[in-house]
């Protein structure tokens, strides 16, 4: 069934907060779909971690700048390649996730990623997944959902991933974090998280990785 959908020039845009699930469910779906997955909250986080390491002052405008300039961050065979190097578990620790968070609110981060993304979403099909997909990287996907849960569920399914990992963490921490995120996502200035009018809002509480999957790709089978 899935093989019937027309995949020329795809393009669906999932935004949500933190913990919604939708990495794991847009990767699901892009596979499904076989189009490319483009993770953006990866790329913010990349940039964080960068930051981080070589402990710029963010609000030294050049020092910042020419840290932007000199970075290089690509997908490839779905690994985050930040430099020419994978990325992806460095980038996923609590203390990634806040810088991730405080750069994203920065206006030469995001002018820097936003590019990248929309090269990224106009040159090929994907599934797309982040905060401010629908509403200003790409307006015009032909598909865009909108994921929520609880935020003490979300909390949950954070907390469990990173035990999985043997990262030592208290729930209440994780429960913080994701509200404080979801603070800093929904206030910042700049492409704040939103629900876009024509997107189709998910609340997954409750719901399996499976039953939101099948529901997008109902969605998008009846859509075409
Ligand atoms: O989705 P994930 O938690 O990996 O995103 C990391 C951070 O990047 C988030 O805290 C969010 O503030 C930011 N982000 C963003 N815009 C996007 C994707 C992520 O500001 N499109």
């Amino acid at each position: 069934m899935i093989n019937k959908i027309n995949t020329d020039k795809l393009t669906i845009a999932i935004d949500g907060p933190s913990g919604a699930g939708k990495s794991t469910i847009a990767k699901e779906v892009a596979r499904l779909l076989s189009v490319d997955y483009i993770d953006t909250g990866a790329m913010y986080r990349a940039i964080g971690y960068k930051l981080g390491q070589k402990n710029i002052d963010l609000e030294d405008q050049k020092a910042l700048n020419q840290v932007l300039d000199d970075t290089v961050i690509d997908f490839e065979k779905g690994n985050m390649i930040l430099d020419g190097l994978v990325v992806n578990d460095i980038i996923r620790t609590p203390e990634a996730s806040r810088m991730a968070s405080i750069c994203s609110a920065l206006p030469e981060v995001r002018k820097k990623l936003v590019v990248l993304q929309r090269k990224m979403g106009q040159t090929k099909s994907v599934v797309m997944d982040g905060r401010d997909i629908g509403t200003n990287v790409l307006p015009d996907a032909e598909f865009k959902f909108f994921m929520t849960a609880s935020a003490e569920e979300r909390a949950q399914r954070r907390f469990q991933e990173l035990i999985e990992k043997g990262e030592q963490v208290e729930f209440s921490q994780v429960l913080k974090d994701i509200i404080q995120r979801d603070h800093n996502d929904t206030t910042r200035e700049l492409n704040p998280l939103r629900k876009a009018k024509d997107a189709v809002e998910l609340d997954t509480t409750g719901m399996s990785i499976s039953e939101v999957t099948d529901k997008i790709i109902n969605l998008v089978r009846c859509g075409r």
